[in-house]
């Protein structure tokens, strides 16, 4: 039977009349007594901030890093991916809905205990904790306790995110964090807001932050005929050329019809077409969710030939393990173990 969920006091909030306002995320919800945030977690409790998730983990698996995804940081390893419960956004096609809509009590960790399972976990080339399938930044002060007791077993952390916190608590969270997939949603405002009941602007503030703190990878799911047209995709990928740098991995992903919005899965051909306009900027761009050959496997940006094959994401075969092209010698832009 799952144990009751540890109360604990929430980081970055404040005071206004009765209420508190809380400013972990742009929603900046005020919250009287009693009232839970939209996010589910946080909560008004007698003129305090309160989270309800702290430790309370709805999924536990190991996978392989390739499933966060992260194609350029530790290729071939595993990592323990952890979840709660609740998000910060609403998109109407959450692929995670069973969990991000919904707040439960389930099994209960402890920071300590996270990296002990992590470390357990070694011989299978685990490397540390991922805090991934459902929103990351509402477990704030869980993975913030977790970090440090991963980083003290000289593990990494990860974050698989929305990238829609507030900058001052991203800051801060992102020194202790290795390495970051942020989900950028659409390239148009009114496609955050409408699709998702977000903003763009944070989030795009937010990465170029997190480019200067640790490894960062970007997916973009492409939905048929919302977010998937030549203007989205050269705008985003142009942007991320320019605020990141051509070597930045881009993950195109195929939508498949889930909770609110049941529409045709993405086409390939809108898939191949994304990759194409996207390789006009981007040297490492990647297709998921698809059954295309070639299409996770790794080039050099300078001769095109093979570094890693990724038939599945299980096992890749990972030609350059020096860290180098064995072809023409060009460094390839990945952190390797
Ligand atoms: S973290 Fe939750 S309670 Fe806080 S502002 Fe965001 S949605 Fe609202």
């Amino acid at each position: 039977m799952a144990r009751e969920v540890p109360v604990r006091s929430a980081a970055y909030y404040s005071r206004e009349g009765e209420g508190v306002r809380c400013r972990l995320c742009p929603n900046s919800c005020l919250l009287m007594s009693g009232q839970a945030g939209l996010c589910r977690v946080r909560e008004c409790r007698d003129g305090e901030l309160v989270t309800r998730s702290y430790g309370n983990v709805s999924s536990i698996a190991l996978d392989p890093i390739e499933k966060k995804p992260l194609y350029h940081f530790y290729p071939g390893s595993t990592i323990l991916s952890l979840g709660s419960f609740g998000c910060n956004l609403r998109c109407r096609y959450c692929q995670n809905w069973q969990i991000s809509q919904r707040v439960e009590e389930a099994h209960i960790l402890t920071p300590q205990s996270a990296a002990e399972i992590a470390q357990g976990y070694q011989k299978e080339r685990c490397i540390g904790v991922a805090f991934t399938y459902n929103e990351p930044t509402i477990w704030y002060e869980f993975i913030w306790d977790a970090a440090e007791h991963i980083k003290a077993a000289g593990m990494v952390s990860v974050l698989v995110t929305n990238g829609y916190m507030s900058p001052k608590p991203w800051r801060e969270l992102l020194a202790r964090i290795d390495a970051v997939n942020v989900d950028i949603k659409g390239w148009r405002g009114e496609f955050y807001g409408k699709m998702c009941g977000g903003m763009l602007q944070p989030v795009l503030d937010n990465v170029e932050t997190a480019g200067d703190l640790c490894h960062i990878e970007l997916t973009y799911l492409l939905i048929p005929g919302h977010n998937d047209d030549d203007d989205s995709i050269r705008g985003f990928v142009r942007w991320v050329r320019e605020q990141l740098g051509r070597n930045t991995p881009v993950h195109f992903s195929r939508y498949f019809p889930n909770y609110n919005l049941d529409i045709d899965p993405t086409p390939i051909s809108t898939m191949e077409r994304a990759r194409l306009l996207a390789q006009e900027w981007l040297d490492f761009v990647y297709l998921g969710n698809v059954n295309i050959a070639g299409a996770a496997d790794t080039y050099c940006a300078k001769c095109r030939s093979l570094l890693i094959q990724r038939s599945t994401v299980y096992n890749p075969r990972i030609i350059a393990d020096s860290g180098r092209c064995p072809a023409c010698g060009e460094e390839v832009p990945w952190i390797f173990q």
